[in-house]
């Protein structure tokens, strides 16, 4: 039984009273990537397998270990996203999309999932907010995806993430490179892992992201990417910072970051944080020049980022950033019989209407409990509606933050409490406001106080 009542391991729920955040932090992502020009895409949870093979990798430990894969009833090999971009250039392809003016830029929220080892920052299922530049070849556009990654940071106010940035080259500069790194590997060959030991025949450049503590002492004296890189890779990287500097983003160049993925090419970047542990990188991402050819399409250079979004959920939390608070109830309407009950679901409709939030009970409480529950629903205004209210055709309305009440009439009900919410509204607003001589805000309003 207790299976039942267990999320699987790696797995968690977003509850009402956290969901608000990070509905706040997904505006600013969507607000941000609308400000950069990039557009919503939604993809399936599943793909062919042989996509992510071909896209990620088959020498990655995304594919060599972590993927999520089955075999459908229809006997097909599927396996569930580990990562957005192959599903995003995926569909760029099928829809022809690479017909129209290019780039095309696309952003998505999506659900990754990895059989990765579960603990703070590392999940089996999370989500990604990430973004798609295809076909983009110049150095503007790796400047303006790392842009768009900095101005979402900037506007949820985190604090102290590093960008680190790295141009592992082209495939023609990177097969000098890979043959360096593989005559030095090969010198340390016992000492390396198993999994290492094929990755040297294979793609000795993924040694340099291994994690067992012996490979990466190794890796860390392996020769340096930039080293190798040709004259056109170098040119693109110089441009990149260029641009970076001039909008002023600080950046520090790490010529280990490698990317987990194969399909990065020239630049790859990372924003890491110091302030959640190990798992502090809370966005990568980079170009990958080759991937729509290597998926089918024509030669289209491209790029994008992922952020994991409970991470950086995690970072903001450890710094308490400052969130808004959730949204408060306008009104509780408290009904004391079933004629008044009428009246209640009556009014809240009209009110919900209207744009404001409206609620009444149902559960059946006693007044007296439906108050308390109004005060827990932390309501701006409350009505009380009994046999009298709706004799006299009037109630009073408290105002909870205040206590004070005003009598209102029943039948114009809707209409002047939205008058009333809204002026009062305004006057918070209008607070630093300077009026015209002789205007009288409360012209404005027809409801209201009487
Ligand atoms: P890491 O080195 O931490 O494993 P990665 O290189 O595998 O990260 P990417 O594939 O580039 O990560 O994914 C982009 C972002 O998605 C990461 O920077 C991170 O914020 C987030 N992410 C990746 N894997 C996980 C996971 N298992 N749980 C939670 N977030 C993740
Ligand atoms: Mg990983």
């Amino acid at each position: 039984m207790a299976l039942l009542t267990k999320a699987i391991r790696g797995t968690q729920d977003l509850l009402p009273a956290e969901s608000y955040k990070q509905q706040y932090v997904e505006g600013v992502m969507l607000d941000a990537a609308k400000r950069f020009g990039f557009r919503e895409i939604r993809t399936p949870v599943f793909e062919h397998t042989e996509l992510f093979q071909r896209s990620v990798g088959d020498t990655t430990d995304v594919v060599q270990k972590e993927m999520y894969t089955f075999t459908d009833k229809g006997d097909r090999s599927i396996t569930l996203r580990p990562e957005g971009t192959a599903g995003a250039v995926r569909a760029f392809l099928e829809h022809g999309l690479h017909n129209e003016p290019l780039p095309v830029k696309v952003c998505y929220f999506t659900s990754c999932y990895r059989y990765e080892k579960p603990q703070a920052g590392r999940l089996r299922e999370f989500h990604q907010f990430g973004v798609e530049c295809l076909g983009a070849a110049e150095p503007e556009a790796d400047a303006e995806v790392i842009a768009l990654a900095k101005d979402v940071f900037d506007t949820l106010e985190v604090k102290g993430l590093k960008l680190f940035i790295n141009s592992i080259g082209c495939p023609q500069c990177r097969a000098k490179y890979q043959e360096a790194l593989r005559e030095y590997f090969e010198s340390h060959r016992e000492e390396l892992c198993e999994t290492c030991q094929e990755r040297l025949r294979r793609n000795p450049m993924r040694i340099l992201d291994c994690k067992s503590p012996v490979c990466s002492e190794i890796a860390s004296k392996a020769p340096v990417v930039l080293d190798y890189i040709c004259d056109d890779c170098r040119d693109h990287f110089e441009k990149v910072k260029k641009y970076l500097e001039a909008m002023n983003i600080e950046y520090e160049i790490d010529p280990t970051i490698v990317r987990g993925l194969d399909y990065y090419t020239r630049t790859v970047f990372e924003f890491v944080s110091q302030d959640i542990g190990a798992q502090g990188t809370v966005c990568g991402g980079g170009r990958y020049d080759g991937l729509v050819e290597e998926l089918g399409g024509p030669h289209i250079p491209s790029l994008g980022f992922a952020m994991g979004i409970e991470r950086l959920m995690l970072l903001l939390k450890s710094q308490q950033t400052p969130m808004p608070e959730d949204e408060r109830c306008d009104i509780f309407i408290a009904a004391a019989d079933d004629e008044a009950k009428l009246c209640a679901v009556k009014l809240a409709s009209d009110i919900r209407g209207d744009g404001l939030t409206a609620l009444y009970d149902v559960t059946g409480r006693s007044i007296k409990a439906q108050m308390k529950y109004a005060n827990k629903l932390n309501a701006r205004y409350t009505v009380v509606i009994g046999s009298r209210e709706i004799e006299n055709g009037e109630a009073a309305l408290k105002d909870m933050d205040t206590g004070e009440s005003i009598t209102v009439k029943l039948d114009t009900f809707g209409e002047d409490f939205m008058g009333i919410s809204v002026q009062q509204a305004v006057k918070g607003l209008g607070d630093g406001i300077e009026f015209a001589d002789g205007f009288d805000l409360n012209s404005l309003f027809t409801g209201g106080n009487k």
